[in-house]
């Protein structure tokens, strides 16, 4: 990426102390979406590596996933599958829960979302511990898919996230 993108993005994201939570620092990737010249570049430097890996489906993960990924499916040619918090979907959906660094979450994907002969780039706005990127390619792995990989906006790396994240690539654009 062109060191030029790297400062805009970093320019432009803001961080939030103690949001949702006390001693949580929120990287608020708003002004970034909110930039037309920012979103088209972030989103292409992003799709940029997979333009010619046969990608079928982009998982966005709920909520910020859902806007990079649906933007990445278009630019890929790819389909787009919603990856959701518990109780949204409205067909059979397959659950996976999963430990945060205090209690637990779940994350729930269609049963046919994705299947055999399908390769998904899984899309979040944020890597930080890893566990929600990993539960989401687990449902998709259930459910018979191929993960490519996985893409990310922004990677705490102090957080050792890519740690959990097994058997494909990671790539993040911004690393902080
Ligand atoms: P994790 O499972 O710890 O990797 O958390 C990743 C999910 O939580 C992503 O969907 C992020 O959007 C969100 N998230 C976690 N930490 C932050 C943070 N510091 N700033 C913004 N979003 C975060």
């Amino acid at each position: 990426m062109s060191s030029t993108l790297d400062h805009a993005i970093r320019q432009k994201l803001r961080a939030i102390p103690d949001y949702p939570k006390p001693g949580i620092l929120f990287q608020d990737i708003t002004p970034v979406l909110g930039d037309s010249v920012l979103l088209r570049d972030a989103i292409g430097e992003m799709a940029g590596p997979f333009l010619v890996a046969g990608v079928t489906h982009v998982a966005g993960i709920e909520a910020r996933g859902f806007i990079l990924g649906g933007a990445m499916a278009v630019a890929l040619n790819a389909g787009f599958i919603p990856i959701r918090k518990p109780g949204k979907l409205p067909f059979k959906a397959r659950r996976r829960e999963y430990a945060l660094e205090y209690g637990t979450s779940v994350l729930e994907a269609h049963e046919d979302a994705a299947g055999p002969g399908n390769r998904v780039l899984i899309v979040d706005d944020v890597l930080a511990t890893g566990g929600t990127a990993a539960a989401a390619a687990q449902l998709i792995t259930e459910l018979g898919g191929e993960i490519v990989a996985w893409s990310f906006l922004l990677e705490l790396g102090f957080l050792g996230g890519r740690e959990k994240l097994e058997g494909a690539s990671v790539r993040s654009l911004v690393l902080l």
